[in-house]
């Protein structure tokens, strides 16, 4: 089973995209609506503990960088990459003395 493999974890990101681009509008890209609904639905710790991810509102504006009021797969990788970046840094700032790592964003602490 391939259950932490870089392969898995890829496709991840683009069946989640799509389990919430296809609900209405544009299938192929997040309006509002369904951005809001998967960041509260798969990552509400990230944004709770995110100084990035905070104001969805905000974050949507700046993401959609061509402006046309949908969030498309490449300006949702982009986000992906914050997030990722954003936990590496917190898992260095939490890692207990004598480790590389700690907690990142998934959960409360
Ligand atoms: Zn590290």
């Amino acid at each position: 089973m391939e259950t932490c493999s870089l392969k898995s974890s890829l496709k991840i990101f683009v069946d989640v995209f799509h389990k919430y681009s296809k609900i209405s509008g544009n299938l192929d890209a997040l309006n509002r609506r369904e951005m809001k609904q998967l960041l509260n639905k798969e990552m509400p710790h990230f944004i709770k503990n995110s100084k990035d991810l905070k104001d969805v509102q905000s974050l949507f504006e700046e993401l959609d960088t061509n402006l046309d009021s949908d969030i498309d797969f490449k300006e949702f990788a982009v986000m992906i990459a914050r997030v990722v970046m954003e936990t590496h840094e917190k898992m260095h700032e939490n890692a207990p003395p004598g480790k590389h790592h700690g907690p990142g964003l998934e959960g409360p602490h």
